[in-house]
């Protein structure tokens, strides 16, 4: 039976219990299954390989970005550098330039002393993929939205000049949720997620996924993830499922807040500029208003007056917002990329992206918008 979005959410990869009928899916806290003869057993051996809570996790996150394959590791960072042994010595990666912090640092200083090489462009311009994609080019890496500036990538359009030159995509898909964009549908062949940001929902886990469609990516990235072992607990695994179960109501409210607070944001007279690809003039806005289902929860913004000091002085007067790293969760969080969350990468990089002194970053929350909307005006003042 081919099923809606919600009713995927609660109920995909999720039969009651088959030994007590337990509706939600136990935490299975074993490390090993016991065998009834040697090699004899119910599909299941040793816990680093397999458990069954995971298993039902998995199933739940194919059937929500509407993949055949789903593999979860012990965080977001854990499903990439899995994702980047499928690569040897003297291949080239072509990446957003605008990428999530730790998967710049993962890359250029884990596994550019590997010997792969990586090529950071503006994906806005699609002449500039054709020009730095080659035979060489064994995969395609886009963020989209970027964090921290919302820029928007065309997955179809980048994705099909991949396919040209045998490259996979992949798309880190952490920033919309399954709930607002399928990037599988849109011709990429793998799919990564930090489960720790919108789909767990709740700050209270860290874990990631791969999915994909492509039979032998996903054994091999079993491969993998088996040999290496970065596998999260069935305490967590059962978490995120509990997560996921209103992440649709969830992705309503944060699109509906984001929405009223991007637009509050940009009449206020202390505010320069806003980032949020809801706005027709945000570059690429017809772009998301086609690959995403709604603009999402995440808003950026620069002050008139382009100083840290000033920066500063808001994130500490704010009280319904929280002055912290991650995002994605119930409650709305704030924070200042050039310290926090990109503080890895050089400043000259960094401005290079636009992320000035005094831009912040909002991650906002399903609280009452009245609430949150009287935060932000009390902070600015
Ligand atoms: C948080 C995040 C990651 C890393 O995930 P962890 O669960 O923190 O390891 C990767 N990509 C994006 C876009 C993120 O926001």
């Amino acid at each position: 039976m081919k099923m809606k979005f919600g009713t995927k959410a609660i109920h995909a990869g999720q039969e009651p219990d088959p030994s007590t009928g337990a509706i939600m899916t136990p935490i299975y806290q074993t490390s090993t299954y016991v065998q009834s003869s040697p090699g004899k057993h119910k599909g299941y051996e040793y816990a680093r390989t397999q458990n069954p809570t995971r298993t039902a996790l998995e199933a739940n996150l194919a059937a929500l970005e509407n993949g055949k394959f789903a593999r979860c590791f012990s965080s977001g960072m854990a499903a990439t550098d899995t994702i980047m042994k499928l690569l040897k010595p003297g291949d080239e990666v072509v990446c957003t330039n605008d990428l999530y912090g730790g998967t710049y640092r993962l890359f250029t200083s884990v596994y550019a002393h590997y010997g792969i090489r990586f090529h950071f462009i503006n994906m806005l311009d699609l002449q500039q993929v054709e020009k730095v994609v080659n035979d060489k080019t064994r995969m395609v890496w886009i963020e989209t939205p970027t964090n921290p500036m919302l820029q928007i990538i065309d997955i179809k359009a980048v994705a099909d000049i991949a396919k040209r030159h045998k490259a996979q995509t992949v798309v880190d898909n952490t920033f919309a949720s399954p709930y607002l964009q399928n990037p599988l549908d849109l011709h990429a062949d793998i799919v990564v997620h930090s489960l720790t940001k919108y789909i767990a929902g709740h700050s209270d886990t860290v874990m990631g996924a791969v999915i994909t469609n492509d039979q032998e990516t996903h054994e091999r990235l079993a491969y993998h993830q088996n040999a290496v072992g970065a596998v999260p607990g069935p305490m967590d695994c059962f978490l995120v499922l509990r997560g996921i179960k209103t992440l649709h109501i969830r992705m309503q409210r944060h699109c509906e807040n984001g929405a009223a607070i991007a637009k509050y944001l940009k009449e206020h007279p202390k505010v320069a500029k806003v980032h949020w690809p809801g706005f027709p003039d945000h570059q690429n806005h017809q772009v998301a208003a086609k690959q995403m289902k709604d603009f999402g929860g995440m808003v950026s913004f620069t002050l008139k007056e382009d100083k840290q000091e000033k920066a500063f002085k808001f994130l500490e007067a704010i009280k319904v917002f929280s002055l912290a790293e991650s995002l994605g969760g119930v409650e709305s969080l704030a924070g200042h990329p050039a310290t926090m969350t990109h503080a890895s990468i050089p400043a000259e990089e960094r401005k290079k992206s636009g992320i000035t002194d005094s831009l912040i970053r909002l991650s906002v929350g399903i609280e009452d918008i009245e609430d949150l909307l009287a935060d932000l005006e009390n902070a600015l003042k």
